[in-house]
């Protein structure tokens, strides 16, 4: 792995025939990049935002921080030659795959977009799905006790509610103090254990989850615990548009590349 600066990706001597930039952030932008990258010919780069201090080790070359816009992007695929734009960006990630799509069509480079499919809910589960966290924090009953598994710039939303209480899980400590009345602070990642997530649900006496409907196996484990359990979930659907380009599994981005 190496790490560079926005505008200046390390590079290996050999030139590659191709070079991928990978928009990502995700476990299936990972999995994309360490298939790609030993492939003879390829260049892989894997674009982050910046947001997790310690972001988990990726195959080929890493360049951090945002563009600058669709303009930007464009700029940049135009600079490094690149022949191929995969967006495995997280389902919630609008902006970004709006830019990469834009970027795409105005340099005429081909795009991949990977685009999870949702959960679905099950027999068992008790959800109520909202279209957005605004519509979530008004759908949680009174004097509630809610896990809410969010970025940390999501949160304030949930102000509104003070006879809440919130346990909020993140990956990396707040950079501010969290606006929430009466709240906990757990810093991990989600356990891909449903007993473990049950054992949390359990300690924290959560009455309800409030999560977004990424889809993917990372974050499932908590809502196969609050089915088990009997917990109500908050779940926040994603809008937005399905593109022509999108398929939904890394084996078919892998077999398009
Ligand atoms: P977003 O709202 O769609 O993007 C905001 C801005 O962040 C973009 O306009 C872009 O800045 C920059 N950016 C986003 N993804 C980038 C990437 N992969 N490489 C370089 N710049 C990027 O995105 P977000 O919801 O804040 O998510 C940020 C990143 O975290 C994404 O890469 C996503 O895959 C990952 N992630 C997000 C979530 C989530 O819940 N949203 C969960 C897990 C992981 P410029 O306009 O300056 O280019």
């Amino acid at each position: 792995m190496t790490s560079s600066s926005p505008t200046a990706p390390e590079r290996s001597s050999a030139v590659p025939d191709k070079i991928i930039l990978i928009l990502g952030g995700t476990k299936e932008a990972a999995e994309i990049a360490a298939r790609l990258s030993i492939r003879p010919g390829l260049g892989v780069i894997t674009a982050l935002a910046g947001r997790t201090k310690e972001p988990a080790p990726l195959s080929g070359e890493v360049r951090t921080g945002g563009f600058g816009g669709a303009d930007g992007l464009a700029a940049y695929l135009t600079e490094h030659r690149i022949g191929l734009l995969i967006d495995a960006t997280h389902p919630f990630a609008a902006t970004m795959s709006a830019n990469a799509r834009l970027a795409a069509s105005s340099t005429g480079t081909r795009l991949i977009r990977l685009e999870r499919p949702p959960w679905q809910a099950e027999a068992d589960d008790l959800w109520t799905t909202v279209r957005t966290l605004e519509d979530a924090a008004r759908a949680l009953p009174a004097h509630a006790r809610v896990l809410l598994a969010l970025g940390s710039q999501h949160i304030a939303i949930f102000e509104t509610r003070p006879d809440c209480h919130f346990v909020v899980r993140m990956v990396d400590a707040p950079t501010q103090r969290l606006p929430l009345v009466s709240h906990d602070l757990i810093l991990s990642k989600p356990s891909a254990d449903p007993a473990a997530e049950a054992e949390l649900l359990r300690q924290h006496a959560i009455t309800h989850i409030v999560c977004r409907n990424s889809g993917g196996s990372g974050a499932y484990a908590k809502i196969i615990a609050a089915r088990q359990m009997h917990i109500p979930v908050v779940m926040v659907g994603k809008q937005g548009m399905a593109s022509g380009d999108s398929v939904d599994s890394v084996e078919a981005v892998i077999a398009l590349t």
